[in-house]
């Protein structure tokens, strides 16, 4: 392989990785599939132009010449998606979509004719820049425009970063085209591609402040899905390119396994964003709620008070009825405050001195016949982590082993470090649970008991998450539960 085709190699893994991220990502900018759909056909024009030096055939520049086509659609779609103008300018879409659609055409004729292939390669270029330059004008327009009149901070440096990312790929990509119709440019459109990718992808999918963006986990996991998608393309040529048929058939099934796993990966990602979404909405209505009525609260403490000084003679036993309710109804508040605030503020703690202290404290509470039980690892050594959390989530634990031993047994408390993660585990002897139960023990408001909020082991569940690890059950019915606590050491 060449110079060339390496570079073609490198900035089609960097565009198909810039698709998966862009699928994965948890952004909610309507623009997220345009863009990622524009990465991928990027991604296809270069696989395209290095099938096209690798492997001698015509039909790779039919392919090139379709997909670049639809680029300019789709560079479109998002500037009008990212500036919330997709709907009300579709049919100038669907019109441009349609115009693009028959530039393409020539492509697979190409194929058949002699001819139309000479003409591909001198005119069709011309017929394209026809075209792309005012659709990347026109686009250029519209954000210049927003940028005069931005709708917020946020918006503002989203337009201003899109103009970059257009600026930088719409020229650098052209060059290719430039050159095709004679103009001594240097070779720089895979890299205009990649650059101009970038920009718009930090653009889109960053994220405004004090949202998640994209993860660094999620780059890594494209990157490497990318490589591994290329490989198997170019594995695939290379084994099969004798036949044709064998060939497409080769490059089908890479490019159905590949969609598949995003599917699955995106479809995994959205499930987790609604669910992060919906308890941060929970968070914060339970934390405000909780706000609302500790005012009123001190205040029917301090009368009830005032009455307990007071010589109310029979009356005296309903003041005692009333402070014992405003107690309960304290501690409930307390309960939902907590909820709605879980911020780990993390220092370095020994997590079997949490245990430890846990253990002491729990065993005053402990019910007849129950026992508590030490097993720690002496290698657990320290991990970041919110000591107050962390011991509360562990009693959470420990209480809800005392409520399902009613006849006795034993709660072990147990720390193992394993690779790079310290586990505790609240372990008891109860009555377990049956599989439907153990499936929804961590959600909100979830319980079986009369007298239960559910809140537990959704409190358990937001620790374990805030530090970045997470919560998990093994239980079956008559063996009992444990619980574990899975943290980042
Ligand atoms: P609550 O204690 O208010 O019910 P939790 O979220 O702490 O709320 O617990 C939810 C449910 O999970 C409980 O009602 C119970 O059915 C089940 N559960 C929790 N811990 C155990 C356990 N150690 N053994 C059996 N069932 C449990």
């Amino acid at each position: 392989m060449d110079g060339r085709s390496v570079l073609l190699g490198v900035c089609a893994i960097a565009l198909l990785a810039l698709a998966l991220v862009g699928l994965r990502s948890p952004s909610r900018n309507p623009a997220r599939l345009p863009l990622s759909l524009l990465f991928a056909d990027l991604f296809g024009i270069n696989f395209a132009v290095l099938a096209k030096r690798l492997f001698e055939s015509p039909g790779w520049a039919a392919l090139e010449v379709a997909l670049t086509a639809a680029a300019g659609p789709l560079t479109l779609h998002v500037v009008l998606a990212a500036l919330g103008l997709a709907r009300r300018r579709r049919g100038l879409l669907v019109a441009l979509y349609a115009a693009f659609a028959l530039l393409a055409l020539p492509g697979p004729a190409s194929v058949a004719s002699r001819e139309a292939a000479t003409w591909v390669e001198t005119r069709w270029p011309l017929f394209f820049l026809a075209l792309w330059l005012p659709t990347l004008g026109y686009g250029v327009v519209l954000l210049v425009a927003r940028l005069r009149r931005p709708a917020s901070a946020d918006d503002a440096m989203r337009a201003r970063l899109l103009l970059g990312g257009l600026a930088l790929g719409g020229t650098l990509a052209m060059m290719d085209l430039w050159r095709d119709v004679g103009v001594p440019v240097p070779y720089l459109s895979p890299v205009g591609m990649v650059a101009g990718a970038a920009v718009g992808a930090y653009a889109l999918l960053r994220g405004p402040r004090g949202e998640r963006g994209v993860a660094a986990a999620s780059v890594v996991y494209a990157v490497a899905g990318a490589v591994a998608a290329l490989a198997a393309y170019l594995g695939v040529f290379v084994l099969l390119r004798g036949s044709f048929a064998l060939l497409a058939f080769g490059a089908l099934f890479v490019t159905l396994v590949v969609a598949l796993a995003t599917r699955e990966l995106s479809v995994a990602v959205t499930e987790r964003r609604e669910r992060l979404e919906r308890l941060a909405v929970l968070g914060r209505f339970s934390a405000q709620m909780a706000h609302d009525l500790k005012n009123p609260l001190a205040a029917l403490a301090g009368a009830v008070q005032v009455l307990e000084g007071m010589e109310l003679g029979e009356a005296a036993e309903f003041v005692t009825l009333a402070r014992e309710q405003a107690e309960r109804v304290r501690v409930i508040v307390e309960r939902y405050d907590r909820i709605g605030r879980v911020e780990p503020v993390k220092m370095p703690v020994r997590i079997n001195e949490i245990a430890q202290s846990v253990a002491r404290a729990q065993a005053l509470a402990r019910p007849a016949g129950v026992e508590i039980a030490l097993d720690l690892d002496p290698n657990a050594g320290l991990v970041d982590a919110d000591r107050d959390l962390v011991a509360s989530a562990l009693e959470n634990l420990v209480k809800n082993a005392f409520d399902a031993m009613t006849s006795g047994g034993t709660v072990t408390l147990r720390t193992d470090r394993e690779g790079g993660h310290l586990v505790v585990t609240v372990a008891d002897t109860g009555p377990g649970m049956d599989d439907a139960t153990a499936g929804q023990v961590f959600e909100d408001f979830f319980t079986t008991k009369k007298t239960g909020g559910g809140f537990g082991l959704a409190f358990v569940r937001r620790v374990a998450v805030a530090h970045g690890g997470e919560a998990t059950v093994e239980t079956q019915v008559g063996e009992g539960a444990r619980f574990s606590l899975r943290l980042p050491a």
